[in-house]
């Protein structure tokens, strides 16, 4: 029980890697505000987390409107009296060849992975510093760490979470906010199933889960990864045991990207 009365935002947390952490989160003992662009997925969510016993609301908030952002704070520091943790985990992707990439998906994808993921940070330091301290994980990706051909916008908004999560580590040090970042791998979730359905079948006309089960064959440690994984390492640095570790980046992902 590493996260003992602590309170905890999470964006992204209806389904995959948000559900995951959502459920660490509370088997640390944490109380838990669900946030989720999508009302149905955020509520499935926030019976899990009520059923392992923990204090849990859900919002409504896309991250891309700072209106959202500053409600999600505001019920947080209402319902639970303090705000110790925040997760940014909402992403998302779209495979695209370069010659096909728009300027309203790049737009798009800018928003909720980079702009979004920011302004989230932004106001919920606000409140931890007014308390004197908290932690902050953001989810990045080892997309952000090297090129990817097929999702240029994505990689690039990966590695904008790793730099604001360096910049901001500094910025809030003083303030006693840690701010780290997790980079997974080929996470098994609706997102790689996307990857898998354009890139694999409609680009290379490979059978369902081919171009999965290809790269996961480069996976050092031979599976791939779960968002429970995940998850764990997201608990850990959310937590008073990573209070010397602020402004990392760590690869999550069986091995398969090392630098
Ligand atoms: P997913 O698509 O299964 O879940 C993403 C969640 O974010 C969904 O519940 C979605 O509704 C929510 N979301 C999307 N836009 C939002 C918005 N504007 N506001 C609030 N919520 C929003 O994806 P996942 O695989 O669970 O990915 C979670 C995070 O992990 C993302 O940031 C993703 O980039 C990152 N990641 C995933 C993988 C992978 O292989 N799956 C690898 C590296 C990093």
């Amino acid at each position: 029980m590493r996260l003992e009365g602590k309170s905890a935002i999470l964006t992204g947390a209806g389904q995959g890697i948000g559900r995951a952490i959502a459920l660490a989160l509370a088997h640390e003992g944490a109380d838990v505000l669900v946030a989720e662009v999508n009302l149905e997925t955020g509520a499935q969510t926030a019976a899990a987390v009520r059923a392992v016993g923990r204090k849990c609301v859900a919002t409504t908030t896309d991250v891309t409107h700072l209106g959202d952002i500053q409600a999600m704070v505001d019920t947080a520091a209402a319902t639970f009296g303090r705000l110790d943790i925040l997760v940014n985990n909402a992403g998302i992707l779209k495979v695209q060849d370069l010659f096909a990439l728009g300027e309203a998906d790049w737009d798009r994808t800018f928003a909720v992975n980079a702009k979004g993921l920011f302004f989230c940070l932004q106001a919920a330091a606000r409140r931890m510093r007014e308390q004197g301290g908290g932690a902050i994980v953001n989810v990045a990706s080892i997309a952000g760490r090297a090129g990817r051909p097929i999702m240029v916008d994505y990689a690039a908004t990966k590695a904008a979470v790793i730099s604001i999560t360096q910049s901001a580590a500094l910025a809030l040090a003083p303030h006693r906010i840690r701010v780290n970042a997790v980079c997974p791998g080929i996470v098994d979730t609706a997102l790689w199933e996307h990857i898998d359905e354009v890139w694999g079948m409609q680009m290379q006309g490979l059978p369902k889960g081919e171009q999965m089960r290809r790269r996961v064959q480069n996976i050092p440690l031979g599976r791939i990864e779960q968002p429970e994984d995940v998850a764990k390492v997201v608990a850990f640095l959310a937590s008073d045991e990573a209070d010397y570790i602020t402004g990392q980046a760590l690869n999550v992902c069986g091995g398969l990207q090392m630098d």
